[in-house]
């Protein structure tokens, strides 16, 4: 390539999302809002506050708190040296995030427990495919302090429950385990270790690697042909001390009071080292293999391990893409069209009652198209029903002067003339 065509190139250079990113476009992004909204609502309704937190964190705050061994450690992380050549990394999951700002911020000083919840992107080096992407978005909620009562457990999935069925989220299964604490799951591990190594040959690269690293995550092989070997391991049910035995037990008990349905999976392990006791696991239709929409779980060591004193905590992450592809899949993506009006002004004479009318309608609430260059009104109709617009209101000579509006319902075709001082309220009349 000669120098002037390699400058050419440059200059002309066309940039793409990098992969696994995506850009988020309306009309789409109308459902995005209307989840969020609703997540919002539901939580508030609980008593959860929002906190919104740095995107990214020391690379240790993730070390020490997901695991070394973790898939989201050992490869996932996006991870760069700062110019101070201190080792930062994008935040992968952003629970980590909250203890680190809950004991920052000393809040356990305020009335226990304290109820947080995050809406925003997290970022994980993955290959991309349906419903995983590199920098995607999670719904997180958390509870931290106060006690580890089983109602807190079973709470915080009632309300996870609860915004599903108000988006009507299709599918939906909600999957739960114990997998113990730091007394009774030492031992069970040490036992499924042992009779992993017995069947270690028949089993598949990835999980004979697990074997050493993280035996639990073998629990969680789709893989085939170990399925009938894995039946056949140990469970952990049979191995939690009486104190894991009896909060599980009255876990579910909760949930049923609360009119919860759930399903005991006993292979329902976390991927990230700090989960006890309590693991949750929610899926959705029209998914494919990436049909988990949330995982949640106990952390009560989390806390202190970052330096803050013993705490309790419990949360849950909701992958947010793949709950609007299941809303999407299933035909429950419909946002409320807003309340909207297409201004059709004719002459220069029009233009200041135009103008008062598109404020006016704007404050009440109204979306307001107001073209920024006249426009014939045939021509204004056909751009109104484009944009999917259902009033126009037509403002001439004769409207202005005898301050009676035309006023047009783009669907029916019906044309009348509005007083327009009774605008507002003639509009509202329309969707009642
Ligand atoms: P998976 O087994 O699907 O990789 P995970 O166990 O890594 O999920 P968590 O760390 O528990 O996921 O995150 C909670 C939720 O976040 C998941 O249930 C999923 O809905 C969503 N999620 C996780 N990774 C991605 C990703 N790369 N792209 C989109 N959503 C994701
Ligand atoms: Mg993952």
């Amino acid at each position: 390539m000669s120098e002037g065509a390699a400058k050419k190139e440059e200059k002309t250079r066309r940039f793409q999302a990098i992969k696994g990113t995506r850009d988020l476009l309306p009309p789409e992004t109308a459902l995005w809002n209307r989840v969020e909204q609703t997540a919002r609502e539901v939580f508030t309704t609980f008593g959860y506050g929002e906190v919104r937190l740095p995107i990214f964190e020391p690379t240790d705050l993730f070390a020490r708190s997901i695991g070394l061994d973790t898939d989201v450690v050992s490869k996932e992380m996006y991870t760069f040296e700062d110019r101070d050549e201190t080792s930062v990394s994008l935040r992968p999951e952003v629970t980590a995030s909250t203890c680190r700002a809950y004991i920052e911020h000393n809040m356990q000083q305020l009335p226990q427990p304290v109820k947080l919840y995050c809406i925003r992107p997290m970022f994980r080096r993955e290959r991309p495919q349906k419903g995983r992407y590199r920098q995607f978005y999670q719904i997180n909620a958390e509870i931290l302090g106060g006690t580890d009562a089983p109602a807190i457990d079973a709470e915080v999935i009632e309300m996870v429950m609860t915004f599903f069925e108000r988006l009507e989220l299709q599918g939906v299964q909600l999957d739960i385990n114990s997998i113990g604490c730091k007394n009774c799951r030492p031992q069970y591990v040490k036992l499924l270790k042992a009779a992993l190594e017995k069947v270690k040959e028949k089993l598949g690269a990835d999980s004979q690697r697990r074997i050493e690293a993280n035996p639990l995550r073998v629990l969680d092989s789709k893989l085939e042909h170990e399925q009938p070997i894995i039946e056949k391991l140990p469970r952990i049910a049979d191995h939690l001390c009486e104190d894991c035995k009896s909060h599980y037990a009255a876990v579910k008990k909760e949930l049923e009071l609360r009119g919860v349905e759930y399903h005991e999976n006993w292979r329902l392990v976390r991927g990230l080292d700090y989960y006890m006791r309590t693991t949750f696991e929610i899926t959705a239709k029209g998914l494919g293999s990436q049909n988990a929409v949330c995982g949640g779980g106990r952390y009560d060591g989390l806390v202190e391990l970052l330096g803050g004193p013993p705490t309790k905590g419990i949360g849950f992450a909701i992958g947010e893409d793949r709950l609007i592809l299941s809303l999407q899949e299933s035909g429950r993506e419909q946002t409320q069209p807003g309340r909207s009006v297409y201004i059709v002004c004719i002459g220069e004479g029009s233009r200041s009652a135009a103008l008062s009318t598109a404020s006016n309608l704007r404050s009440e609430g109204f979306r307001v198209e107001l073209p920024a260059v006249e426009q014939k009104v045939g021509k204004a109709l056909g751009q109104a029903d484009k944009l999917g617009i259902q009033f126009a209101v037509i403002l001439g000579e004769t409207e202005v002067s005898t301050g009676q509006y035309t006023v047009k319902t783009l669907s029916t075709g019906t044309q009348e003339k509005v007083e327009k001082s009774k605008l507002v309220d003639y509009l509202n009349q329309q969707y009642v």
